[in-house]
């Protein structure tokens, strides 16, 4: 793989915005900007006035700073990106003026949509996330929270539909997360098409470090010395809002040390999307044959599996 500028390697990082505030995202946000990365930031455009037990924390850009804040954070190169309209489901209505608001206070086209947690617009989500017949029964199967019928973003005549909105806004949207770090081992194909998803123009992968202490655990300077010599691409999904990675106002002493540490590299240090436009350029033809999507389907089931018997262990 050739990167810009004689670079070596890719680093970049997808934030989910859940449990975000202006509070504890700018000491993030100021540190990315000033080591040099231009990473990309989801955002919930619209307050949930029916409150949400699990996502309660969040702030969305309906605050004022936070919103100005975002704005000056794209202004300077970050990738805006949609986490849907708010943090609970949202019926059609409220997605597009979710959509309408981000259009009305920002110059930039969005590319890149991640589905939410049980938020029930999800396009392709749950056991639908799986085009394998094996695979979708095996998770119907073992997964009784997977409920046929909840996610319907796709679905027309649902109440929740917006896929016709989907495939026109977004080039891009996430699926599978990895517990490994280079997207070229896991997901080589990426961003693929799959015919049997038309509301989605492209899929793609990422690697998954959903708190701070798997953050710490697997951004480490191995991973990072291996990644640059495998000469290999990581986007990283997290959630920056998490407690645990700014405390009394400053980011976490290591995590602020490994990014450091990345930015004295010669990493290409650019937006998701960004990344995924040059791995495009490379490989015109973006439809995934079944038998790679079977096994990048076995792949994300294999490494879940793993993932829990670690964490169990
Ligand atoms: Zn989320």
């Amino acid at each position: 793989m050739q990167f810009p500028n004689g670079r070596r390697f890719a680093f970049t990082i997808l934030d989910d915005t859940d449990d975000a505030t202006f509070e504890n995202v700018v000491p993030v946000y100021d540190r990315l900007r000033e080591y040099g990365f231009r990473t990309t930031k989801t955002v919930w455009p619209l307050d949930c006035p029916e409150g949400s037990q699990e996502y309660f924390a969040a702030e969305t850009l309906q605050r004022p700073e936070y919103l100005s804040y975002v704005q000056q954070l794209v202004a300077d190169g970050f990738e805006l990106a949609s986490h849907g309209a708010t943090m609970e489901p949202s019926k059609r209505e409220r997605t597009l003026r979710g959509f309408e608001f981000l259009d009305r206070h920002f110059d930039t086209k969005l590319q890149l949509y991640a589905n939410h947690g049980e938020n029930r617009e999800n396009v392709y989500w749950g056991v639908e996330r799986f085009r394998t017949p094996l695979f979708r029964w095996l998770v119907r199967a073992v997964d009784r929270d997977r409920r046929n019928g909840h996610y319907c973003g796709e679905v027309e005549g649902s109440e929740f539909f917006w896929g016709d909105v989907c495939r026109e806004r977004f080039r891009y949207v996430r699926n599978f997360t990895f517990t490994s770090l280079n997207a070229l081992s896991f997901n080589p194909e990426m961003p693929y098409a799959v015919s049997s998803t038309p509301y989605v123009q492209n899929w793609f992968s990422t690697s998954d470090a959903p708190t701070p202490e798997v953050f710490r655990r697997r951004i480490t300077r191995s991973a990072i010395d291996r990644l640059e010599a495998e000469g290999g691409i990581c986007i990283l999904s997290t959630h920056f809002g998490k407690r645990g990675y700014v405390s009394n106002g400053r980011l976490d002493p290591g995590v602020d040390e490994i990014l450091r540490y990345i930015a004295a590299k010669p990493g290409w240090f650019v937006p998701v999307s960004e990344i995924l436009d040059h791995l495009s350029a490379q490989r015109p033809n973006r439809s995934i044959g079944r038998f790679a999507l079977a096994r990048l389907e076995l792949r994300f089931l294999m490494d879940q599996i793993f993932e829990r018997l670690h964490l169990r262990g």
